[in-house]
């Protein structure tokens, strides 16, 4: 009936970078040659920039889940104790991952919607000092939640715990000081704020991180993090690397620090923030009590199931959305804002769901949760005219 141009809009795999995107047709390079070896120094250094770190950065071909793994299986042995924080549907998959590799986990759980207290860290690690290792998600990415990631690091830093933080969505949309902060290994993936398709994972490492993992015990071959370490030193990966992806990682990289990294987080807070507004404005609540910036979790209206909100959005715009996961499924819907989103894509967005909320039963005004956004753009755009004006 009307051209419904296919638009995906959730939180990872997110939004492609149309530059990211061509340079995968470059992609018939052999790994083992000085043009790739450029190529993998330049995306190494330039991630490290861009993660504001000297600490090791080592890139891995996986989903994230991946780099997840190899930080539970290079670092700690089996039986050795470890924390870890659960406040959702990734919280949960830390504690499948840690027990996988026989450590001996104890979770520090909060319930969906809510963070972990950087206060209850601090005190199971004081209650127990042969504790390892603290595993937290940043962004929490099932429930939108985030966590207090620069108290938690603090008092981890006190022991002789490293701290490892999976930053699959907290990178590119909230600040991450990772020397400062001491957060030993810092975890991202490729599909979330770095706008290229899933399948490359990558991790910082400290020195405390290396050398908790020195001694470690657990067997390992694809995910062996000393041996990454000697060949990207070389400018090489270990195995054969994914070629396609390490382009596209090149131009999305570029583009992020032509950006200014502070700029992409900067991008994801002022959309988060509109959004919550818009949505607040159309009657309809937030699922976190601690919202952070890579997505947004909307409680669906009463009586209403998230689930024809979301088939909705496909099916009347093409647009994809995401649903809750597991328990949360059908009484929530997540709207993302990391990596590649802009002002366009919410003014379209919230434009969208006031149609969906109408045709549902759920009555609002046209437009009034628009104005939000609009109102949002406009005291940015003043802010900044602003700033320019007494610089
Ligand atoms: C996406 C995501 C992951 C990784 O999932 P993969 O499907 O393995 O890439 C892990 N943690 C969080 C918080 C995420 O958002």
């Amino acid at each position: 009936m009307y051209i419904k141009k296919q638009r995906l809009l959730t939180p990872g795999p997110t939004p492609l970078l149309p530059s990211a995107l061509h340079a995968m047709m470059g992609s018939d390079i052999h790994h083992r040659t000085e043009d790739f070896r450029n190529l993998y120094k330049r995306v190494l250094a330039n991630l490290k920039d861009i993660l504001g770190t000297s600490n090791d950065v080592l890139v891995l071909v996986a989903s994230g889940t991946g780099a997840l793994e190899a930080a539970a299986q290079n670092f700690f042995s089996p039986g050795d104790e470890v924390l870890v924080c659960s406040a959702g549907k990734f919280g949960e998959r830390w504690v499948e991952i840690a027990r996988a590799w026989g450590l001996n986990a104890t979770v520090l759980s909060a319930p969906y919607g809510d963070a972990v207290q950087p206060e209850t860290v601090e005190q199971a690690l004081a209650g127990n000092r042969n504790i390892k290792g603290v595993f937290a998600q940043a962004s929490e990415t099932s429930t939108g939640a985030q966590h207090d990631v620069k108290a938690m690091g603090h008092a981890v830093k006190k022991t002789d715990a490293i701290f490892v933080v999976d930053a699959i969505t907290g990178i590119g949309t909230m600040p991450l000081e990772i020397e400062a902060w001491g957060l030993d290994v810092v975890i991202g993936g490729s599909q979330k704020a770095f706008m290229i398709p899933p399948g490359l994972a990558f991790l910082s490492i400290s020195q405390k991180a290396w050398g908790s993992g020195e001694d470690s015990k657990s067997p390992r071959f694809y995910f062996d993090l000393k041996r990454e370490r000697k060949n990207a030193a070389t400018g090489e990966s270990a195995w054969t690397p994914n070629t396609a992806l390490l382009l596209a990682f090149d131009e999305a990289l570029k583009y992020i620090q032509s950006l200014g990294p502070h700029k992409l987080v900067a991008n994801a807070q002022l959309l988060a923030k509109a959004t919550r507004e818009a949505v607040t404005e159309l009657g309809l609540e937030l699922f976190s009590s601690a919202p952070g910036s890579s997505v947004t979790s909307v409680r669906a209206p009463r009586g209403m199931d998230s689930g024809v909100i979301v088939k909705e959005f496909r099916s009347r715009f093409n647009a994809i959305i995401s649903n809750g996961q597991g328990s949360m499924k059908g009484q929530i819907f997540r709207l993302a804002h990391l990596g590649y989103f802009d002002f366009h894509d919410l003014f379209a967005i919230v434009a969208e769901l006031e149609i969906i909320l109408n045709a549902n039963g759920h009555a609002v005004r046209f437009g009034s949760g628009v104005a939000a956004v609009q109102n949002a753009y406009a005291d940015a755009a003043l802010a900044k005219e602003a700033a320019l004006t007494a610089g």
